[in-house]
């Protein structure tokens, strides 16, 4: 059986920085240009996610400093804070069997995930968990 970590192609730059086939780095970083990134287990899912199904990914919310995090109304003690989570979707094709989809190969790999099949997005996380959010 192929596993995840064999199914990326693992590449790092001059500073050691993970980088991956289909995403920079500035896709997981906080948007207010702080500098905070996302942990390469996390990074290296979203490819796994993108090389799956096929589709282009998009991060919705990666990392969150604080004061972007309490902008966004994001939870005090959220895992976006620390590098911890993701939010995405695939445009144009996000349902709730794609979402179940996107959460059992989450659940698979032992990543947390809140669907949200309302606003058509998923949340990916450390540590495990499996939430369903109307
Ligand atoms: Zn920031």
């Amino acid at each position: 059986m192929i596993r995840a970590r064999s199914m990326v192609d693992l590449k790092v730059d001059q500073d050691g920085k993970l980088l991956l086939k289909d995403f920079t780095n500035d896709e997981f970083t906080c948007e207010c240009g702080c500098g905070l990134g996302i942990c390469d287990r996390l990074k290296t899912f979203a490819q796994r996610l993108r090389d799956q199904f096929g589709w282009p990914l998009v991060i919705s919310s990666g990392v969150r400093c604080p004061t972007v995090n309490a902008a966004v109304g994001g939870v005090p003690d959220s895992c976006h804070l620390i590098g911890h989570a993701f939010d995405c979707y695939f445009p144009g094709q996000m349902n709730e069997a794609v979402i179940n989809q996107m959460a059992d190969d989450a659940i698979s790999q032992e990543i947390g995930v809140i669907r949200y099949p309302n606003q058509l997005f998923c949340h990916f996380q450390f540590p495990p968990r499996n939430q369903i959010i109307d």
